[in-house]
């Protein structure tokens, strides 16, 4: 197992690259460095932390969460039909 490091930065140089220009997308890159114009190869890995799973509304398209349209809702109970 490797070890996961916190910042992005040269294994020849050292130079951290800021946050900004860092690989954040998963899998592996590789990386020219700035200063020493070294190549190295930097693998971005996520934790798996599971799945968020909400219904989506009919009305209007936003996750339950978001959704703010129980006003249909309330107008067809208070509907005497
Ligand atoms: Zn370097
Ligand atoms: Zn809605």
């Amino acid at each position: 197992m490797t070890t996961l490091v916190k910042t992005q930065s040269c294994p020849y140089c050292g130079t951290d690259v800021d946050d900004s220009h860092a690989e954040w997308e998963e899998g592996t890159h590789t990386i020219e460095c700035d200063r020493c114009h070294q190549e190295y190869s930097v693998t971005t890995e996520y934790e798996f932390l599971g799945w968020d799973i909400e219904k989506v509304c009919h009305g209007c398209g936003e996750i339950e969460s978001e959704c703010y349209c129980d006003e249909p809702q309330l107008t067809k109970e208070s509907d005497p039909q």
